[in-house]
């Protein structure tokens, strides 16, 4: 049993506070919720938070009273407003002691409130950071990696209870809806995304949705989909038959799940994000289909479905251990279809976990 969330908190709050000092801040404004609910275990949909030498404040609105008692860690100081968050924020900064120099998070903050710290906060000075909380975020620690493996493992068991349910003329919509019902029977606390579900010339676009087109025997049906658990996701991706596959479908399935292989076999921890990407694409681009794997391998899960770190070509950064992250290489060609396979796997000091275990083959439906 791992310990809740924000037993983990005061930790990762020293940790923000280290960073903040390597860049010379004094405190951090924190917006994005999933930050907010990483620093102070708080999962609700409304919340400032500041990081203060000293303290953490936590500002929430009346509807969270209850369940911030739950979730906040004791090292986290509640405000609960009665009117703005924002009034919150100006009333009880000032009596932070230490505090000149504050970050806020560029890639999270609206414009109209970037405006609100010039006006009302025009008592500090306002530094633009970029991933202070996100860095963390990337390294999982022992009960994130606990909970990413429960939203694997609900993912897992809705995909088998679903795959003996697909038949050519279902829409792709119903076969959403049978999955995404089975989701939430073993236990899915949500959707990290909506489900793709795209069957025959519709598998060729990486990102299709589910939509009003009926399968049909002969078609590749590529389904992407993902579960939620203890705020975690999942996020795995198989390419099915609807009965007997030809000759190309088999031959180009087998080349996705071969790269897919060789990545989650060869990926390690200090690699760059850039060679890890190259495992797969390399041997994508050996066999001919180079030009038909046009998005990157993979990126990391967390609390939200895309974060850090990201298995790119433009990423040069080491990746670290302890980082959750997909694999999913895939081929696309307009007009016929298209096949990606992707797992989620665990970057440790030694090597790679592949959390997902659900087969790779290409399954042929009758
Ligand atoms: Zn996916
Ligand atoms: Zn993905």
């Amino acid at each position: 049993m791992s310990a809740p969330p924000s037993d983990r908190c005061p930790a990762r709050l020293a940790q923000v506070r280290g960073a903040l000092g390597r860049s010379d801040l004094d405190a951090l404004l924190v917006t994005s919720l999933p930050n907010v609910r990483y620093l102070t275990g708080f999962a609700g949909s409304n919340a400032l938070v500041v990081v203060t030498p000293l303290d953490c404040l936590l500002f929430t609105d009346f509807r969270y009273a209850t369940q911030v008692a739950a979730e906040v860690s004791p090292a986290v100081t509640v405000h609960i407003e009665p009117a703005s968050l924002w009034k919150g924020v100006w009333g009880r900064l000032p009596a932070c002691a230490g505090v000149a120099r504050v970050g806020f998070e560029s890639a999270h903050l609206l414009h109209q409130d970037f405006a609100r710290l010039l006006e009302q906060g025009s008592r500090w000075q306002w530094r633009p950071t970029t991933d202070v909380v996100e860095a963390l975020r990337a390294v999982k620690d022992a009960g994130e990696v606990a909970a990413i493996e429960k939203a694997v493992g609900i993912a897992e068991s809705a995909w088998r209870a679903t795959v003996p349910q697909l038949h050519a003329g279902l829409t792709e919509r119903q076969v959403a809806g049978i999955l995404e019902r089975a989701l939430r029977e073993a236990g899915s606390e949500g959707f990290p995304f909506p489900s793709i579900v795209a069957s025959g010339p519709q598998s060729a676009l990486p990102h299709a949705r589910a939509g009003e087109r009926v399968l049909q025997r002969g078609d590749l049906l590529l389904v992407d989909f993902g579960a939620v658990a203890d705020g975690y996701c999942s996020d795995l991706t198989r390419t099915v038959a609807l009965g007997p596959a030809d000759s190309r479908q088999r031959e180009m399935h087998a080349v996705v799940a071969e790269a897919n292989r060789r990545a989650s076999g060869g990926i390690r921890a200090e690699m760059s994000g850039k060679d890890a990407d190259a495992l797969a694409r390399d041997y994508i681009a050996s066999s001919g289909w180079g030009e038909a794997f046009g998005h990157s391998l993979g990126h990391g899960i967390g609390l939200e479905v895309h974060e850090a770190p990201r298995l790119a070509r433009g990423a040069d950064a080491p990746l670290p251990a302890g980082a959750v992250v997909t694999i999913e290489p895939g081929i696309y060609i307009p007009g016929w279809g298209g096949i990606r396979i992707e797992d989620d796997v665990l970057l440790t000091a030694t090597g790679a976990r592949v959390l997902t275990t659900v087969p790779r083959g290409l399954m042929e439906l009758h």
